[in-house]
């Protein structure tokens, strides 16, 4: 949090300037969630699911920043963001960087073969550094791009897609911007890379390169979430996950300079995609862990205020909670499954087998959605309807919200209102921006891991099974 603090970074939230970030209500609860990735890694019941010994240093490092060198490891990294979901019950933020590194760890090696660069050895250096200060760094993929329609350099202004504006004997200047960034003011440095497959002809846009996040000429903008305002609020029981949140940020670079050794591909269209394809899956794998762990947290409390109402023992009430825990650890089945088939790169870090990662995150795309509403037939209108926690406080209101809002005998009125702030916080409220629409366009929108599942499961191979098994020639 202190190291967060001094990062001075320019950044504007609902039309302020905002220096004081970490201490900012609006940022605080996302930077209390980033720290849980830190603390969980000296907390006895989760540090050794949290702790590895780093392949480049031989020391031991936070699992956050470690390149996958087996299955086992690929396995480990979706139970700990199960675990992280647990403990914070939103995005946790740290888990962009950690797939941005073993995706550029594998593409610089292979673009150093065919290219003769020497990007490999470059970034290794490079994340050596993050791993023994214990960084936490953003992933940064995601251009405006404009009109869809159109390629990078038929754009009206061809910086809405990240570019190179002027090429330097010590380095390169930078220009663009990059949407959708989670977590990027809790993060101290910035991995770049290209959001398509670029072409020939499109080399000023195949750059990848890190920066501090603080680089003179990075600008941050907060963006809003439903019912943020609330956590500004006094009483603070109406924002539903009051320790803990999630953070989205549009990140503009204004002609930022970047200097040679902090930049791992600039110009090789044909190492774009492959890069694109591999940050993207294994975001993908990560999903089926981090929602999972916020899924918990959901059944756990639509379970509660079943409780709560009396209705605990309803058969309906039962099947529909296990109609939510199927969903929730069928995804979780897929974050497994795309682990332990995953293989070994030639860089010699392991890579998750990238069908089953895109179908982990298109049912990522879909079950969260049924989980919440599952959990709002389960919870009642009340979620919806409920007085504020001022009016409760109120000489005059709070006597009757008292009697009116009593449930079950011995069940605490402040007690229930918590858990469906909460379940509201998740469904409807600012959680829902992590639980929901991150779980949609968060490493991509369904229709991208469509194309990849189409891509990857040899539909000609499988007519050949059909048409061998019939003797068709
Ligand atoms: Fe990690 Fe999930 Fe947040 Fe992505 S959405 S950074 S996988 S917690
Ligand atoms: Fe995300």
């Amino acid at each position: 949090m202190a190291s967060l603090k001094g990062l001075h970074l320019e950044a504007h939230i609902m039309g302020e300037e905002v220096r004081a970030l970490p201490d900012h209500p609006l940022v605080a609860p996302s930077v209390r969630a980033v720290a849980a990735t830190f603390d969980c890694a000296h907390d006895d019941e989760s540090r050794s699911l949290f702790r590895v010994r780093s392949s480049l240093s031989g020391e031991e490092i936070n699992r956050f920043t470690h390149l996958h060198q087996s299955k086992e490891d690929l396995i480990t990294k979706v139970l700990m963001q199960r675990y992280c979901g647990n403990v914070t019950c939103c995005c946790f933020q740290r888990c962009v960087g950690l797939d941005a590194a073993n995706a550029v760890f594998s593409v610089t090696y292979e673009c150093d073969q065919e290219h003769g660069t020497g990007y490999h050895r470059r970034f290794r250096e490079y994340w050596a550094r993050v791993q023994s200060e214990d960084l936490v760094v953003d992933g940064a993929m995601t251009d405006p791009k404009g009109d869809r329609g159109k390629r990078p350099r038929d754009q009206a202004d061809p910086d809405l897609y990240l570019r190179v504006v002027a090429r330097q004997s010590d380095g390169v200047v930078v220009r663009g911007a990059k949407l959708h960034q989670t977590g990027m003011l809790n993060s101290h440095e910035i991995i770049v890379m290209p959001t398509i497959s670029m072409r020939q002809g499109e080399e000023d846009w195949a750059i990848c390169f890190a920066l501090p996040t603080n680089t003179k000429g990075i600008r941050y903008v907060y963006g809003r979430q439903a019912s943020d305002t609330r956590k500004l609020e006094d009483p603070n029981l109406d924002v539903g996950n009051v320790r803990f949140g999630g953070q989205e940020v549009m990140t503009v670079f204004e002609d930022v300079f970047v200097p040679e050794k902090r930049i791992f591909l600039n110009g090789e269209v044909d190492e774009s995609g492959k890069l694109v394809e591999r940050f993207a899956a294994y975001h993908r794998q990560s999903y089926g862990g981090c929602k999972v762990g916020v899924g918990d947290v959901l059944i756990g409390a639509t379970a509660l205020i079943a409780r709560m109402n009396g209705v605990e023992g309803a058969s309906h009430i039962r099947d529909k909670l296990v109609e939510m825990i199927h969903l929730n650890e069928t995804m979780f089945s897929a974050g497994i499954a795309c682990s332990a088939l995953g293989h070994q790169t030639l860089a010699g870090n392991y890579e998750i087998d990238m069908l089953l990662a895109n179908v982990c995150k298109l049912s990522v795309t879909r079950f969260p959605y049924e989980l919440a509403r599952l959990a709002t037939d389960i919870a009642g209108g009340l979620l919806g309807t409920m007085p504020s926690a001022k009016d409760l406080e109120d000489p005059v209101t709070g006597p009757y919200i008292r009697k009116y809002l009593a449930a079950a005998e011995g069940v605490q009125v402040t007690d229930r209102m918590k858990v469906l702030r909460l379940i509201e916080n998740l469904v409807a409220g600012a959680g829902a921006v992590g639980y929901l629409i991150e779980s949609m366009h968060g490493a991509g929108p369904p229709a991208a891991q469509r194309i990849m599942i189409g891509r990857q499961a040899d539909l000609e191979g499988k007519i050949n099974l059909a048409k061998r098994l019939l003797g068709i020639p």
